[in-house]
């Protein structure tokens, strides 16, 4: 791989966590109705990802993996209005600079392609008879790279950033079948009816599930809606709070602390709730184009929406007599 690949890749690619992401969301993005997950030893011998999207054309497929190759952005005026989750084209070449990919797509069942690729160098690539599709496969994360592999913690402490961020995935895409394994073991599998209760009862479990409100509430620029749970079922993390603006889950300190004002005293001090938060605005006034991992955006209006937030949860809580 090139010098400034596996730059891009440091930014990019930190842990097996980001590699999942990376590719979910990619799955996400080609509109699959399943996404399944496969993960051994949390990640670092192999994940794997099968969906049923649309697939990537063959002669797509050496392009994917060069850095800055993205289908989904054709224009500068298209940066301000993403809609896809990815549009920095970097995800794919900075994976396979630090692992052993193998790709296998197809966009019309038996129209397919096989694409192997290790630390950045493409080794083989063929026409192969495949279902429609994606199922990539990354094994021996980080192999060429021993600096980066020592920052890779515990199996149980990566695996919980893994379920972290699929869950996320998922409760953003309820339209979306997710499952996920490891070891072969199933550890989450949600039904993709389009329902968001019924999402959040394939991660936290039925009776969590049962038990939250539901709550709607908008102003001139924001439409929020989702589910929060009362203040006698909460958490001692605030992992279990998920925002997602227009469909991508974000990390938003002020939105947080905000959900938690709507609270007041009902809540005790260092617990928190669970809770899915959607938030539907313009394009135009979210600017994800912060961070490489795209998870800390900047708002404008972020005080007029934390305002929204904190007072629809408070009304909703107090028509329950709470
Ligand atoms: P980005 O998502 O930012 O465009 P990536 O490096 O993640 O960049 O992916 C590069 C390109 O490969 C995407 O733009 C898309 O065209 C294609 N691609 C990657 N994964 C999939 C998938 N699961 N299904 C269909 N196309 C895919
Ligand atoms: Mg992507």
């Amino acid at each position: 791989p090139t010098l400034s690949n596996q730059i891009a890749a440091g930014e990019v690619i930190e842990r097996p966590a980001s590699v999942v992401k990376e590719l979910v969301e990619n799955s996400i993005d080609a509109k699959s109705s399943q996404v399944d997950i496969n993960l051994k030893d949390a990640g670092v011998t192999m994940i794997q990802v099968l969906d049923n999207g649309m697939g990537i054309d063959e002669e797509d497929v050496p392009t994917a993996f060069l850095p800055h190759a993205t289908s989904k952005i054709l224009t500068v005026k298209d940066l301000f209005n993403v809609h896809s989750l990815g549009f920095r084209g970097e995800a794919l070449a900075s994976i396979a600079a630090v692992a052993d990919v193998t790709l296998e797509s197809a966009t019309e069942s038996g129209l397919g392609t096989i694409a192997h690729i290790v630390g950045g160098k493409m080794q083989n690539i063929e026409k192969a008879g495949s279902r429609k599709g994606t199922q990539i496969t990354v094994r021996d994360l980080f192999f060429n790279t021993p600096a980066r592999l020592k920052y890779v913690k515990s199996q149980a402490t990566e695996l919980g950033k893994i379920v972290d961020i699929v869950n996320r995935l998922a409760l953003a895409h309820p339209e979306i079948a997710f499952s996920l394994r490891h070891q072969d073991k199933m550890v989450l599998k949600t039904a993709g009816h389009g329902d968001l209760q019924q999402t959040l009862a394939g991660i936290y479990g039925v009776a969590t599930a049962k038990g939250m409100l539901s709550f709607q509430g908008e102003d001139d620029d924001f439409k929020i809606s989702g589910y929060f749970s009362l203040p006698d079922t909460t958490r001692a993390s605030r992992n279990y709070l998920s925002l997602m603006i227009n469909g991508r889950y974000i990390k938003n300190y002020q939105l947080t602390k905000a959900i938690i004002a709507g609270y007041g005293s009902k809540l005790m001090v260092g617990r928190y709730p669970i809770a899915v938060v959607n938030i539907e605005m313009a394009p135009l006034l979210v600017d994800v184009n912060v961070h490489p991992t795209k998870q800390e955006v900047r708002l404008s209006k972020e005080d007029q929406l934390a305002r929204l937030l904190t007072q629809t949860i408070k009304a909703r809580l107090s028509s329950e007599n709470l």
